[in-house]
Parts: structure tokens; C-alpha cells; sequence
């Protein structure tokens, strides 16, 4: 089995973990209602994409109940 030679030092630790922050998350207006909604998804609020709309707002109220 392969086995560290050295202990690794903080300096190394920090360097390594330099790149462990987590990133914002993406968002976008809503071209139909201006909601912020998740880029290439299909806006929560109002079901619309790409400017029509795809799931019916009906449906879209009885998911969010539940
Ligand atoms: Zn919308």
C-alpha cells in the first residue's frame, strides 16, 4: 500500500483546501414574469421556457401544495 513519507505540513493542508470553496449559485430573470429561476430550467413560477409556456401555472399550484 502506498504510504505518505511526511506528515503533511498546515502550509500544504491550506494549499490543497484553497480550492474547496463552494461556488454561488447560478441564476436568471425570467423573460415571462422576471422571478429568478435556475439557467435552462423551466422558471417555478410561472412554468414558462423560451418563451411559452410549457407546464400549465394549474399544475404548477398543485405541486407546489404538495
Ligand atoms: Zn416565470
Amino acid at each position: 500500500m502506498a504510504v505518505p513519507k511526511r506528515k503533511t505540513s498546515p502550509s500544504r493542508r491550506g494549499m490543497r483546501r484553497s480550492h474547496h470553496a463552494l461556488r454561488s449559485e447560478a441564476y436568471a430573470e425570467c423573460a415571462n414574469c422576471g422571478e429568478l429561476k435556475r439557467p435552462h430550467h423551466v422558471c417555478s413560477h410561472c412554468g414558462h421556457y423560451d418563451g411559452r409556456e410549457v407546464v400549465a401555472e394549474k399544475a404548477l399550484k398543485v405541486s407546489v401544495r404538495i
